[in-house]
């Protein structure tokens, strides 16, 4: 499609857009009284209306029963969590069993490698993405030094190309066949936080697996964002949070996905709970533990309802939509910033350059040559809520569930404005 950086082709866009609509079940900040366009929804997705009724019911609930809301509330709370599953299955392409919602992401995939990063004398070794997540570094750093070992020998950084913005898949599964049979895990941001860039999940995962290791994707950049086959891929296991693209609130639930093959097994390594155990027998209170037929047997703890209610309000959005259809406008919504994007830096003369690799999903990075913080704090006055990252980077997510393609023409208007005016 030939784009033109007009209002009047925006609007038609807008007017084209099947899913523009949704943009009304959200609630936005105002900036000068007017709704922001908001840039940021990789970092804390904005809020749908209807998530106030479903916490709204919970607080309503409690008030009336009391303990007795385990199991008399509308939605009773001693199994809540398990509504979440099935839809959220169709998100990360899952079989409803291998999802569960607990925890948050960090605390997540750290339960997570207890079962699935096990080292041996022999087969130990981590592959991960140079400059992972600081948590991701962090969760790996400190598992390697519960099991004794030290992390320089143990943790193996895939690096971009000198002069590269992008990682290379070839590279990636260069890195895994020479590790080989010392690869114990392999464990990927699976859209990487600060590029955009989507890893090839499908072929990295066979070949971590072909060398007889683990393989686990942080997601927390990809739910709700990419097109994901989890079982397909046959990965082992993954985890995400729910507040980016998920949009259900600050610091919310996390999701796992944990393969099938998994499943129903007391020998496999988990830290274990109350919540774990088989529902039929959980309130006879045995001393023994029986572990849920699906992924639910990594619960430790009676779910927090007040935060997995907004998730589940999410969700229910994701389900009326689906991926499908806002993949498309993601694609479409992208491409169009990235034109304007382009049209601004040819007036203002190259100050800035998109990093993101074309294997992208909803987010473009943008390193700055010039202005840095200034544009953003300019951006930011004139109601354009985006994130920056340091040294220079400024990232730009229009997330499809809630952006239009006039929020782009405008923003490309205040971009100019803001470059030739010296800001
Ligand atoms: C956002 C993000 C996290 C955040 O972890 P929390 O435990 O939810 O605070 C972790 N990893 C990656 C890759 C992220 O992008």
């Amino acid at each position: 499609m030939q784009f033109k950086n007009s209002l009047e082709f925006a609007q038609q866009l807008d007017a084209e857009d099947k899913l523009y609509n949704y943009r009304n079940e959200f609630n936005f900040p105002k900036i000068n009284g007017k709704p922001v366009i908001y840039f940021t929804g990789n970092s804390l997705g904005l809020q749908p209306k209807r998530t106030k009724n479903y916490v709204d019911e919970v607080m309503t609930d409690w008030g009336n029963l009391g303990v007795e809301g385990h199991f008399y509330a509308q939605k009773p709370w001693w199994d809540y969590h398990e509504k979440l599953a099935a839809p959220l299955a169709k998100v990360v392409g899952a079989k409803p069993e291998e999802v569960s919602v607990m925890n948050t992401l960090t605390v997540n995939l750290h339960l997570l490698l207890v079962s699935f990063y096990r080292p041996t004398k022999k087969r130990y070794k981590i592959i991960c993405e140079e400059k992972a997540f600081p948590s991701d570094q962090y969760i790996l750093k400190s598992q390697v030094r519960v099991h004794g070992l030290n992390a320089k020998d143990t943790i193996v950084t895939i690096k971009k190309r000198s002069g590269e913005h992008a990682w290379r898949t070839e590279d990636v599964i260069a890195k895994i066949n020479e590790v080989g049979e010392e690869l114990a895990l392999v464990l990927i941001g699976g859209v990487n936080y600060y590029n955009g860039q989507v890893f090839n999940m499908e072929a990295i995962t066979k070949a971590g697996k072909n060398v007889g290791a683990y393989v686990g994707w942080d997601l927390a950049h990809g739910v709700g964002n990419v097109d994901l086959k989890l079982h397909d891929w046959n990965v082992d296991f993954a985890a995400w949070c729910s507040y980016k693209y998920m949009n259900s609130g600050p610091g919310n639930a996390s999701g796992v996905f944990i393969n099938e093959q998994y499943l129903g097994k007391e020998d496999i390594p988990r830290f274990e709970g109350w919540w774990g155990t088989k529902k039929e027998t959980r309130f006879l209170m045995k001393p023994e533990f029986e572990p849920m037929p699906n992924a639910d047997a990594w619960q430790l703890s009676n779910p927090p309802v007040l935060s997995v209610a907004p998730y589940l309000a999410s969700l229910t959005l994701f389900e009326e939509v689906g991926m499908k259809a806002l993949i498309e406008k993601r694609d479409k919504i992208v491409a169009y910033l990235e034109f304007i994007l382009k049209e601004v830096d040819a007036v203002v003369e190259s100050t800035f350059e998109i990093i993101t690799p074309k294997d992208r999903g909803c987010q473009l990075s943008v390193l700055l040559h010039g202005e840095g913080k200034s544009l953003f704090n300019y951006l930011m006055e004139n109601g354009v809520v985006i994130d920056w990252r340091e040294p220079n980077v400024i990232r730009l997510a229009p997330a499809p569930f809630y952006c239009s393609y006039e929020d782009m023409y405008r923003f490309g208007q205040i971009l100019r404005k803001g470059i030739q005016g010296g800001l």
